[in-house]
């Protein structure tokens, strides 16, 4: 999709820290990491939110399941990670093309802020 920036990442127009792949998906460093593991987990098409990605046939499972290998990857999976949706404006979602948040490597509190 012209003008989003994650679709730009995965194109490669717009460089990023790639930590993961599969033919659909792609894991790669936030650039303003929140915790010593903070990886955004995407589709590689483009989905805005939560819901659009839920709808698509196995998707949200792929990106599940690649969110779980980046944490196995870190060495934070034993000791207890998060992973993250922020949907829609109030949650803080920024950029809109569906991103899973994976952060580990620190206590994390709850409930979030
Ligand atoms: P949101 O606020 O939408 O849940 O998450 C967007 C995330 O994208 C933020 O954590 C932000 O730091 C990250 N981000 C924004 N621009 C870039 C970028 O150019 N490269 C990378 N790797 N991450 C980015
Ligand atoms: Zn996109």
């Amino acid at each position: 999709m012209a003008d989003c920036l994650f679709c730009a990442i995965v194109a490669g127009d717009v460089p990023a820290q790639r930590v993961a792949e599969t033919a659909r998906t792609l894991g790669f460093r936030d650039i303003n990491p929140q915790a010593p593991t903070h990886v955004l987990v995407i589709p590689k098409d483009h989905y805005p939110d939560l819901a659009a990605l839920a709808a698509a046939d196995g998707l949200l499972d792929e990106v599940a399941a690649l969110a779980h290998k980046v944490a196995e990857d870190a060495g934070v999976s034993e000791a207890g990670y998060r992973v993250v949706f922020n949907t829609g404006p109030q949650a803080g979602q920024t950029v809109f093309h569906a991103h899973a948040h994976v952060l580990g490597g620190r206590p994390l509190g709850w409930p979030p802020g």
